[in-house]
């Protein structure tokens, strides 16, 4: 195993141990693909989610938020061309009986290639992606000589397209039930509601439509941990302007969109945009921001101009007109639309991959390390741990008053047990930012030692100005 590998190996492992992703129904053997948040994941989930919803709505004025249902009315996913163009090409190994999505199995065996012939197998990958031609990506699987992990083989069916949306039923009595979706994207939710929103919100074009919500997908190769899940949070924001301008908001919301990513302090190097060579059948370009995650540059974030298509679609299928009245040009149009749409889980484990480090902290006198997330202030799931130096002389109960005049604010963490080292430790493990002793000068003159996470740096302040403290670092 690589060391990047070993590295991811141990994120998982501390994500588990620490309260931050569990396996879904873990005392069944778990669900494939599909995963739980702890105590702290699902703090860091929320810090993650509330810092996107507020550089959303709140710091624009033209972007509102909704919350539209994740069942919606079965036409709408004709309308939008799930139904049929929803789907990955496949290819099954005959002897191992596994699926493989073809542009994985590719993409893997060019990774064992060196470089050079890597990016050529790529390339005519994605020639014949963009072509849809299923009989060349056969052949070229078969021409590289590309086997099935589990099988060994190169014994492979057809490739065929296999539909991600999960169906279910809807209505109680089986002649009366019919079969809707669980959506896979959040999008469809936005646009549905675009006139609903723009008449009550009196919104005028340019305006955005943000939303969080979960989407599903019936991926077929579920791997690396929660960068890839069945059931899964998007943060979308659909953006409509006047048509004619979508280059210009296309590229205004790809810088916005990096500057967003950048203001969490994550190293730039470890961003690129990646134009899309295929285009969705809805767009008329499209990028990726991608992050150096230990397993390689992926997408976190694509952007879309996904042009009048969608809301032209319902407008069809619905038969109602959805269009928007220009004042400033007296004009009815449908609106072109830009999306930033991100995936929540995505990010998460994006957060903590920046911010994992396992630092060996040995002096010559003693062997020593610790693992910290260096998570951002803002995003911490604690931001606060208050130590009482020993569990008397009235100690906890000055702990206990911190902690209350704080905890309005922040969420702050108790803890009595162990020496101060092995309190420092935990909170590091889950990235608490400081951690306050109470000691016996608190009580004479009203000074506490605070630590910081990252530099280990102790310093003596007054106890009344901690709260301001962490104030001004996570607003
Ligand atoms: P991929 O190519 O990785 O399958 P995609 O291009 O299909 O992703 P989009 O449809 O553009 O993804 O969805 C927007 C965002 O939603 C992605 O950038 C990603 O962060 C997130 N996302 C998509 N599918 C999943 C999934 N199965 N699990 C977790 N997040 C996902």
């Amino acid at each position: 195993m690589s060391t990047d590998q070993n590295k991811f190996q141990a994120i998982i492992s501390h994500c588990k141990e620490y309260g931050f992703v569990f396996q879904s129904s873990e005392i069944y053997d778990g669900l494939s693909a599909v995963y739980d948040y702890g105590q702290y994941g699902a703090e860091l989930k929320k810090n993650i989610k509330d810092y996107w919803w507020k550089s959303m709505t709140q710091l624009h004025e033209n972007i509102v938020g909704i919350d539209a249902a994740i069942f919606m009315h079965p036409t709408t996913w004709k309308a939008s061309g799930h139904v049929d163009n929803f789907s990955d090409p496949m290819i099954d190994n005959r002897d191992s009986n596994k699926r493989y999505r073809v542009d994985h199995l590719i993409e893997g065996h060019a990774e064992t290639l060196p470089e050079a012939a890597g990016n050529a197998l790529l390339a005519q990958m994605d020639e014949l992606l963009k072509e849809n031609d299923f009989a060349g990506l056969k052949s070229l699987i078969e021409e590289n000589k590309i086997k099935c992990s589990v099988s060994g083989t190169v014994n492979w069916t057809e490739v065929r397209q296999f539909n991600l949306m999960f169906s279910t039923q809807l209505g109680s009595v089986t002649e009366e039930a019919s079969e809707i979706f669980l959506r896979p994207e959040t999008a469809q939710g936005i646009f549905v509601n675009f006139l609903n929103v723009q008449k009550t919100g009196r919104m005028k074009v340019p305006f955005g439509i943000a939303q969080i919500g979960k989407a599903f997908r019936n991926e077929i190769v579920a791997r690396q941990f929660i960068f890839r899940m069945r059931e899964f949070e998007q943060m979308e924001m659909q953006f409509f302007v006047r048509p004619g301008t979508q280059q210009e908001w296309y590229e205004k919301w790809k810088e916005e969109r990096m500057q967003w990513h950048l203001s969490l302090g994550t190293d730039p190097a470890k961003y690129h945009f990646k134009d899309h060579i295929k285009l969705a059948h809805y767009a008329d370009a499209a990028v990726d921001i991608e992050y150096e995650f230990p397993f390689g540059f992926k997408e976190v974030e694509g952007i879309h101009s996904r042009t009048d298509f969608d809301l032209k679609q319902h407008q069809e299928y619905s038969k109602k007109k959805i269009q928007y009245f220009d004042t400033e040009i007296n004009q009815n149009y449908v609106p072109y639309v830009i999306e930033t749409s991100i995936g929540l889980d995505r990010m998460f484990l994006l957060t903590i991959c920046n911010a994992y480090e396992e630092q060996d902290l040995s002096t010559p006198e003693k062997q020593d390390s610790r693992v910290v997330l260096k998570l951002p202030a803002k995003l911490a799931p604690v931001k606060l741990a208050v130590f009482p130096l020993t569990k008397k002389d009235g100690l906890p109960e000055a702990a206990k008053i911190l902690i209350d005049e704080c905890k309005k604010f922040f969420h702050c963490y108790y803890e009595e047990k162990d020496s101060i080292g092995k309190r420092y430790r935990r909170q590091d493990a889950i990235g608490t930012p400081f951690c306050v002793t109470i000691d016996h000068q608190t009580k004479e003159d009203g000074t506490v030692t605070i630590r910081h996470r990252d530099s280990m740096e102790q310093e003596r302040v007054p106890l009344s100005e901690v709260r301001n403290i962490v104030l001004n670092k996570i607003m």
